[in-house]
């Protein structure tokens, strides 16, 4: 009975590995011909002062529309475009999209503020990326002021970081400020922090869920703070979902934030929807973002 029960265990593991590989193989395959078939849409999720949640901007994510499947989310198929070297094509196209979409709200008359752009590792391997970006930038008559690159912590650790730093220190010469996103989760050391070309520090989600629980995340929190201060860094909290979180964000001293309590990811129409609520909210007539000069 057991060796029945060990063969079908093996069994069951190897039809459930199969199917997995399987799901990933369409998966890439449908990713090869979702950017001619024009599937890719970008949300815009607000960031807000935490102090005076006046909106500072928005966070432009990524979002499949499947033809069967629906509306995919990068945790779902951002690795598998990555590993097939899809995302710097994707990224490439995207960023237009999004210059094109900064362009037309201002033309409506809307202050979207600074728009944060998520690099890939992919997009690193082009020499020719802060070329690229600018000439885009220009196409749609803005200026680097208007946009923030984030790069995960760890992109910046890997294999090649040095190269990663080189082309970050080259767009923010240009004006483009960088955000590292994702902080806490890739072991930078102090010293690795220090040298690198950053504006802001966001704090990864998982460490503001429990915040409110746990004392140890609270303490990390609390040093990454101060920390960005030490460092001339400004830093923002991702994934705030209540109240309490925020108003201990607030207590300790953090600048920025983003999260489901202040707006979800939102397609461009609501995302402008938003921003017109917001304009109301604080007073006809007031500058509602002071950003950029
Ligand atoms: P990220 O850059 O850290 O983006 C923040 C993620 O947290 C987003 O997930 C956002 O929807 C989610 N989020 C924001 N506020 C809350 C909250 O209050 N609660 C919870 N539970 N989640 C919240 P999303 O859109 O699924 O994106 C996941 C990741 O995929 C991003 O993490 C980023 O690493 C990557 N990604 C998204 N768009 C792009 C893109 O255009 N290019 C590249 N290279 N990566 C992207
Ligand atoms: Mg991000
Ligand atoms: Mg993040
Ligand atoms: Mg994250």
């Amino acid at each position: 009975a057991a060796k029945t029960e060990s063969g079908r265990r093996v069994r069951r593991f190897n039809v459930g590995m199969r199917r997995e590989a399987d799901e990933r193989h369409q998966c890439i395959l449908d990713l090869s011909s979702a950017l001619e078939h024009d599937e890719f849409e970008m949300f815009y999720q607000p960031i807000v002062d935490l102090a005076t949640l006046a909106p500072k901007g928005f966070e432009a994510l990524l979002r499949w529309r499947h033809p069967t499947r629906g509306l995919l989310l990068p945790d779902y198929f951002i690795p598998a475009a990555e590993s097939v070297g899809l995302m710097a094509p994707i990224g490439t196209a995207m960023f237009a999209r999004i210059c094109a979409q900064v362009r037309a709200w201002i033309d409506e008359g809307l202050d979207p503020g600074r728009v944060a752009v998520n690099l890939s590792a992919n997009q690193f391997r082009n020499r020719a990326l802060p070329d690229h970006i600018l000439a885009e930038l220009d196409a749609a008559g803005l200026t680097p002021a208007r946009i923030e690159f984030e790069v995960p912590e760890t992109v910046t650790l890997g294999r090649s970081g040095e190269a990663v730093v080189d082309t970050l220190s080259a767009l923010r010469r240009a004006g483009f400020s960088i955000a590292l996103d994702d902080f806490g989760t890739g072991h930078a050391s102090l010293t690795h922090l220090r040298r690198l070309p950053v504006d802001v520090i966001k704090i990864d989600r998982s460490f503001i869920a429990d915040m409110e629980h746990s004392a140890a995340d609270r303490a990390i929190v609390h040093a990454v703070i101060a920390l960005g201060r030490e460092l001339g860094m400004s830093v923002l909290a991702e994934g705030i979902e209540n109240e309490g979180q925020r108003a201990s964000l607030h207590l300790l001293g953090c600048h920025l934030a983003q999260g489901y309590l202040f707006g979800h990811p939102m397609q461009a129409a609501r995302a402008a929807e938003w921003m017109q609520r917001q304009a109301a909210r604080l007073g006809a007539g007031s500058k509602v973002i002071t950003f950029p000069a």
